[in-house]
């Protein structure tokens, strides 16, 4: 079977990835996978793996590459993304990441690289008003909330602030972000592989503009020889 589509978002924490992400996953159906999520969800069961990891987590670090490919090369080995696609989000975060990467899906390759574009002080107002749901992982804020008491409005698990939220390891995060992530976009330019979207603005009309422009390419691939 064709893949549906094969898709990574790249942005600032707070630029909005987690939700588009969500939106694009159920608009191409297509896995959304999460690389953040997956490492709570281990910090949470309490497995080995979430005890190597929830330190690095905490401190807003990255976690080490071996464990990052690991996790990401089993799920990308799963039925549902070998035979549809991805929406990758939060992955990959270096060059060296983006490399590894690369050699998993070789010969194939992702279909288009998104950056998703928002001002820093945008983001910093958007992380410091942002709730999460700790069952399932849904995103909230202070300005829209779910219907009832800070219970998920898809789950019903508890919405609480991430405990990575805080004012020093969102610093943290920007700043790895700006060093370890940002080379990641010069990188895919290089590849011909990126395109830049504007990602100010209701999450309708980011979405409009995020499946326009993945559209455009896919009919581009199409239409190539
Ligand atoms: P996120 O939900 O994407 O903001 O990720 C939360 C945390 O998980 C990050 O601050 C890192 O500690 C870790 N993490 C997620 N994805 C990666 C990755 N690709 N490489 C290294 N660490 C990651």
């Amino acid at each position: 079977m064709t893949p549906g589509v094969r898709l990574i978002l790249l942005g600032k924490q707070g630029a909005g990835k987690g939700t588009q992400c969500v939106r694009l996953s159920r608009h191409y159906v297509v896995p959304h996978i999460a690389t953040g999520d997956m490492f709570r969800a281990a910090v949470k069961s309490g497995t080995e793996a979430g005890r190597l990891v929830k330190r690095y987590l905490d401190a807003g670090e990255l976690v080490p590459d071996v464990i990052v490919m690991r996790v990401v090369a089993d799920r990308l080995d799963q039925d549902d993304t070998k035979a549809r696609g991805f929406v990758l989000d939060g992955f990959p975060r270096t060059v060296h990441q983006a490399e590894a990467l690369a050699a998993l899906l070789s010969p194939s390759d992702v279909d288009v690289v998104i950056d998703l574009e928002v001002p820093t002080g945008l983001v910093l107002q958007r992380l410091a008003s942002r709730r999460v749901c700790s069952a399932c992982g849904a995103n909230y804020s202070l300005d829209s909330p779910p219907k009832f008491d800070w219970t998920c409005d898809v789950c019903g698990g508890e919405v609480v602030q991430r405990g990575d939220d805080t004012e020093v390891a969102i610093r943290r995060r920007l700043k790895l972000y700006e060093v370890a992530t940002a080379p990641l976009v010069q990188w895919y330019l290089g590849r011909g592989q990126l395109e830049v979207v504007d990602g100010v603005g209701d999450a309708d009309t980011v979405m409009a503009r995020l499946v326009a422009v993945v559209d455009a390419r896919r009919g581009i691939r199409a239409e190539s020889p």
